[in-house]
């Protein structure tokens, strides 16, 4: 049997681990010149920046994505970070910025801020919402008619800017309970030692080991229906050459895909699902890279900030692996969820979010590295997370995977490895 994979992200490369592990002829088509996508590494100045993620594994070493590394051989060490997360907060209460100083609470003690009654709200709310998961509502909707506190609202959009690039209000209730409860089951984030690059890397060598092959500047043009069958894809054209397989699994989301399809039967089928793919609003971002001769947060884990005017959060990933900057630097790492409203307002938007770094960084010394927007065909997330389609499409034989496609409740990377090992499922049973 042979699966022809389109992209090499971090989808598409877990995807043709796993399947070249189980004996598939396995062949990858990546446009760019290099492999990785939005997960692997940039040098710059002795510094492993990135082409998107900062370089954190959401739930560390015990989550999906971890799980599904050991499972095809990849040999990459995931360090938990502790803490995981803090919360920055003003010193002085009631105080809504971080001028006149600040102090950092461990994640665990979000609830400290909470009023005396919003406390016991939340515990009987933690207990009763795992029998009876609330639906049809957005998260930031559900804390105003259930724990309607001011701390409510900036810590579920600080945390959700970080962990999915979104608001509160932009996250249905569902996924937001679902990641909640992925938190308990799983625990914290972690870095993977090289960062981003560590991972796909290892990918890449099990990929080889099995005889898999991977093509760079690659670019799939179509994907055309089978001959004998035009309900079926039967090949991709790369370059104006055809490239026959059995199955066909894409990692670049469910639009880019489904405008590359050729020669199918326009049925109902077809037609909707093409109308709903397009329909899909990346999310997007900035991130800022910062270096500096001592630690700005002095540990692996992640640094939310609520009281920021646009950065949700920091992590500082050379308290793990001092590697990722040269030698006696750290490399620090802000990032901002951009709002689909201020899309045209990029240039203000890192200006906001470059004034929250003076202020929280307020007396240290730091040098902007690079900043980095996000959005469109290179977003944050190429399905909002709670709008994932299934990994299925139209076409029997063609498989979406990546973060276009992510398994419930998995935030970001997890969300990914959740999708490929559902749709190794539906292949090989
Ligand atoms: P991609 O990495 O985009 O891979 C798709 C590949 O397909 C690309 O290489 C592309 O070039 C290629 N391609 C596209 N079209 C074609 C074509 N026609 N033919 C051939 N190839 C094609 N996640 C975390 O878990 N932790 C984090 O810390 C984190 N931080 C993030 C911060 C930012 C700023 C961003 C942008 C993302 C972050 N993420 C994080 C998310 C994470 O980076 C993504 O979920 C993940 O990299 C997506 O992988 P993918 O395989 O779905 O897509």
């Amino acid at each position: 049997m042979k699966a022809i994979v389109i992209g090499a992200g971090l989808g598409g490369l877990l995807s043709a681990a796993r399947l070249s592990g189980e004996g598939w002829e396995v062949e990858v088509f990546e446009r760019l010149p290099f492999i990785g996508g939005r997960f692997t590494n940039i040098p710059y100045h002795g510094f492993q920046l990135s082409t998107g993620a900062l370089h954190m594994i959401p739930h560390g070493p015990s989550g999906p994505l971890a799980r599904l590394l050991r499972d095809v051989g990849a040999d990459v060490e995931i360090v938990r970070s502790k803490p995981t997360a803090v919360i920055r907060v003003p010193r002085k209460k009631g105080d809504r910025d971080y001028k006149f100083g600040h102090k950092d609470i461990l994640f665990q003690d979000f609830k400290v801020p909470f009023s005396l009654v919003n406390r016991l709200k939340l515990v009987y709310y933690i207990i009763s919402t795992r029998k009876n998961p609330p639906k049809g509502i957005s998260f930031a909707q559900w804390c105003t008619d259930h724990i309607d506190q001011d701390w409510t609202h900036r810590i579920s959009d600080s945390f959700f800017g970080w962990a999915l690039s979104l608001r509160a209000a932009d996250v249905p209730v569902e996924e937001a309970f679902e990641i909640i409860e992925n938190l308990y089951r799983y625990g914290g984030s972690g870095v993977p030692m090289g960062g981003c690059k560590g991972v796909t890397d290892a990918l890449v060598k099990v990929i080889n080991s099995n005889g898999g092959v991977i093509h760079t500047s690659s670019e799939v043009t179509s994907i055309a229906a089978g001959a004998a069958d035009a309900t079926k894809a039967g090949s991709v054209i790369v370059c104006g050459t055809e490239h026959a397989a059995d199955i066909i699994i894409s990692d670049i989301g469910h639009e880019s895909t489904a405008t590359l399809l050729q020669g199918f039967e326009a049925d109902r089928k077809l037609q909707d699902y093409t109308r709903t793919a397009g329909e899909l609003k990346p999310s997007a971002g900035i991130k800022i890279c910062l270096s500096s001769d001592k630690p700005l947060i002095g540990h692996g884990g992640v640094m939310l900030t609520p009281y920021a005017k646009r950065v949700n959060g920091i992590n500082e990933v050379t308290n793990i692996d001092p590697g990722l900057a040269p030698s006696g630097k750290h490399l620090t790492m802000s990032h901002q969820c951009v709002r689909w409203e201020d899309l045209d307002k990029l240039d203000k938007e890192i200006e906001l979010g470059l004034e929250d770094l003076r202020d929280i960084f307020a007396g240290k010394d730091y040098e902007v590295l690079l900043i980095q927007s996000y959005s469109d065909g290179w977003p944050v997330n190429r399905s909002p997370s709670g709008a994932d389609l299934k990994n299925r499409t139209p076409v029997s034989n063609l498989f979406i995977v990546g973060d276009g496609a992510k398994g419930r409740g998995g935030i970001e990377v997890e969300g990914v490895a959740l999708g490929v090992e559902h749709t190794m499922k539906e292949i090989l049973g």
